[in-house]
């Protein structure tokens, strides 16, 4: 009797576009107490774009954004992407010069012959990029990664910088040669049904809460559009897992939500793991539920399931 119901419902989930890997996994979804959502690109589209672009001191927005770009081209964040994408845009309407632009035939999109050659490139998790340009080190990142080498913000930065996280927006600071040059303001969308199903989950008893590397400012004001109360900001990528599992100390049943590599810890380490479809691989390996519509009513659906199959069961 058991194992038909397990295999019945496996299906109706595969129908809803949740895939549960195994009986284990849908039984203790069932329990849930609280589901830690990650940021970008799980409460969030994943789709950033740049909304704005400032430059303090002296250099054009031209130079400014190419060196960004060429600094961030490396990157396979979400961050890099909505950089490196501006930039092209900017200056494909504002015309390169001669030398700089595509041949015949070649594909607007894949042409990056307006990028300059950056050396010595390191990814730093949870902070940004560092590499160097014509001589010079260029860092691109948050706050920290500024005050981790010792480059002042000026005032009028950080205003510029309160004002964007005011406003949802991430921040991305940019240094040439130690001193702050321009600030981008980065903006990832809610996704549609992101504040009902977080309702949805109080309304069933289940606590929500939001993880995510962003800053604190940023991470509470997308918290208040979404309508969930506890925020955990400035995680370093390890920490995630370290707040599932303070959680669990406590004698909670944990679903943790995510799509990033640096979630596939905290993945592992909740009760319940539940991936975006449409996220690393590494995170879909390390989840119990893999949802494919990236379509977050799939979370209240994977626990309605559970508790409707196991009532039925017992
Ligand atoms: P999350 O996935 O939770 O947003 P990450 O650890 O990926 O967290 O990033 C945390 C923060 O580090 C970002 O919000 C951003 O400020 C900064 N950051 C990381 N990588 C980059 C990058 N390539 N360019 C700019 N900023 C970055
Ligand atoms: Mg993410």
């Amino acid at each position: 009797m058991f194992a038909i119901s397990v295999v019945v419902i496996a299906c109706v989930g595969a129908n809803h576009g949740v895939l549960i890997k195994g009986g284990d996994a849908l039984e203790r979804a069932q329990k849930v107490q609280f589901v830690v959502f990650d940021k970008t690109g799980t409460l969030t589209q994943g789709r950033a774009s740049v909304t704005t672009a400032k430059v303090f001191g002296g250099m054009q927005l031209g130079d400014f954004l190419t060196l960004v770009a060429s600094a961030e081209a490396s990157s396979e964040h979400p961050l890099a992407k909505a950089v490196v994408n501006y930039a092209h845009h900017f200056h494909f309407f504002s015309h390169l010069p001669e030398d700089k632009q595509p041949g015949k035939g070649e594909k607007l999109d894949a042409f990056s012959g307006w990028l300059l050659q950056a050396e010595d490139f390191t990814a730093c998790p949870g902070k940004g990029v560092q590499c160097t340009i014509s001589g010079k080190r260029v860092l691109v990142g948050n706050r920290r990664l500024m005050t981790d080498s010792r480059v002042t913000i000026p005032m009028e930065a950080e205003a510029f910088l309160i004002e964007l996280e005011e406003r949802t927006n991430t921040g991305v600071l940019v240094a040439y040669d130690g001193a702050l040059i321009g600030i981008l303001g980065v903006a990832d969308p809610l996704k549609r049904e992101a504040a009902v199903v977080v309702e949805g989950l109080k309304k069933m008893g289940i606590e929500p809460v939001m993880v995510t590397g962003d800053n604190w400012r940023t991470a509470g004001a997308v918290a208040r559009e979404v309508g969930i109360e506890d925020v955990r900001a400035e995680v370093m990528p390890a920490g995630k897992a370290e707040v599932v599992r303070a959680l669990q100390k406590e004698g909670y049943v944990v679903a943790m939500v995510g799509d990033g590599i640096n979630d596939s810890p905290a993945l592992a380490a909740a009760d319940i793991g539940m991936a975006i479809g449409a996220g690393t691989d590494v995170a879909i390996e390390a989840a119990d539920y893999v949802l494919m519509r990236n379509n977050l009513e799939d979370v209240i659906t994977a626990i309605d399931l559970s508790r409707k199959t196991f009532r039925r069961i017992r």
